[in-house]
């Protein structure tokens, strides 16, 4: 009997096989850069940066013309990115403020605990969910990466890092030895799981390097993986190797020249990444992400052509920024895919892949991709996605509905309204053709805008001390009501 059992049990396998993998959760793969413009990768337009790794997964999967983040800078797009929610009606419009600011009633708060992130979703639907690099959520042991549903962090905490240990590293050892309190945390050690690392190598090399560690253990068990590869790249201070901005001498602009070679480093992790992936036999059941927190900041050798304005402008420069999915039999290959999509919609597009259950009562405010992709169908058509930026007694504010933007971004001016599929650029202001249309856009933004709340934090005491004095956020100026 014993040969006959052993047959059928390799028959039953093998049937599994076939329609198990057809039920397997994906592994999914988020890389997101930091302040990289939307026309600095080859895949969406860049002539002088070559990116050979990304344009490969990109042309391989569908490209996103129309991908925006729910805020122009850095620490209030990426809570957006892990909780799903807008910042503002989140209380989460402004970074933390740095430690070197010693300004504790800023920088010891973070990420609302009520907020479940989707790292903890995936983490208690059985996934193995790891972060690579910055977090920028909040120092405090109740905000760390660990606790927020990520089983595996390496990486650094605050919103930034230098990029050469050899330099970095004296300068920090100076300073802890003068007792100098606090030390700017761009200076600080990384840190694996709450210990200090001893990093020896080009912060964007070392950030790879751990990434495709985390791949390696992670197909070895017999669980989905969830990796947040959370690049510092090509942010500032721009810090490059001396190989990586080789090919690129003929470039003048030294700021450009560092860029270029930072992005360069990022886009070898990236290979490697992939190349980890595939010895592991997983790379046809992964997804890969790509895209960037925020636009690129044109001072520092960023190009957002042809958007216009940058980091920081809820212009489509500050707020589009260039993205992919990449996934094998399910991603269109080789598409471009142009309806208005967020980093929001993360949260429920990683949820239904895994099949995991999101809290009762958590609000979202993005919508699950995957089937709009693969139809070529808005996922949200009718409705808006949105940014506001606070300045100094005013506030940025636009909303994109389809192919319309409405925008008011001076104070004492007026509201332009553009059709940004044709003309992404924004230089044709359309409001004189289309009063009522504006009307609408602005009637959901105002909507909007009444669901938010005061923020948590400010970035700094001069913030919040101009956001009292100026009787903030003042949005009824924008709508011309007072
Ligand atoms: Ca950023």
């Amino acid at each position: 009997m014993r040969p006959i059992i052993s047959k059928t049990l390799i028959y039953l396998i093998s049937v599994c096989g076939v329609a198990c993998s057809a039920e397997e959760r994906p592994n999914i793969v988020v890389i997101l850069c930091d302040d990289l413009g939307y026309a600095d990768v080859g895949f969406n337009g860049s002539t002088d940066i070559q990116t050979p790794e990304l344009d490969e997964l990109a042309a391989a999967g569908t490209r996103f013309s129309s991908a925006y983040v729910s805020h122009p800078f850095c620490g209030p797009s990426r809570m957006s990115l892990l909780s799903g929610r807008y910042p503002h009606p989140m209380g989460t419009p402004y970074n933390l403020a740095p430690l070197s600011y010693d300004f504790p009633e800023s920088s010891t708060l973070g990420i609302p605990e009520s907020e479940v992130l989707i790292s903890k979703v995936l983490q208690q639907s059985g996934y193995r969910t790891g972060i690579v690099g910055k977090w920028h959520l909040g120092f405090e042991p109740q905000y760390h990466p660990n606790v927020r549903g990520f089983d595996d962090f390496y990486g650094f905490l605050g919103g930034g890092h230098f990029y050469f240990p050899e330099k970095y590293k004296p300068i920090y050892e100076r300073q802890k030895k003068a007792g100098k309190s606090p030390i700017e945390e761009y200076l600080l050690p990384l840190e694996h799981n709450g210990k200090e690392v001893d990093e020896t190598e080009y912060i964007t090399d070392g950030l790879s390097r751990e990434a495709v560690r985390f791949v390696k253990e992670s197909a070895e068990m017999e669980q989905p993986f969830f990796l947040y590869l959370s690049y510092n790249a090509p942010h500032s201070p721009l810090e490059a190797k001396e190989e990586d901005m080789e090919p690129y001498r003929h470039i003048k602009d030294i700021k450009r020249r560092k860029y270029a070679g930072m992005v360069a480093a990022v886009d070898r992790g990236v290979g490697e990444l992939v190349d980890a992936l595939r010895e592991a036999g997983v790379f046809e059941n992964t997804l890969i992400v790509f895209t960037s927190d925020n636009g690129g900041k044109t001072t520092l050798g960023a190009n957002n052509a042809p958007l216009k304005k940058g980091k920081g402008s809820v212009s489509e420069g500050g707020i589009r920024v260039p993205m992919f999915f990449h996934w094998p039999k399910v991603v269109p290959s080789g598409q471009l895919f142009e309806h208005p999509v967020s980093t929001l919609d993360f949260y429920p597009t990683f949820a239904d892949l895994a099949r995991a259950e999101i809290p009762a009562g958590k609000l979202l405010d993005g919508v699950a991709l995957l089937d709009a992709v693969k139809k070529r169908e808005s996922p949200r058509r009718g409705d808006m996605v949105y940014a506001v930026r606070h300045r100094d007694g005013f506030s940025e504010i636009s909303g994109r509905r389809d192919s319309w933007k409405a925008i008011w971004d001076t104070k004492g001016g007026s509201w332009r309204l553009y059709n940004v599929d044709k003309d992404m650029a924004e230089k044709n202001d359309l409001s004189a053709q289309y009063p009522e249309r504006l009307e609408e856009l602005k009637a959901g933004i105002r909507r909007w805008t009444a669901t938010h709340t005061q923020p948590l934090w400010f970035h700094s005491v001069q913030e919040m001390e101009g956001w009292k004095e100026n009787e903030m956020p003042r949005y009824d100026d924008a709508f011309g009501a007072n």
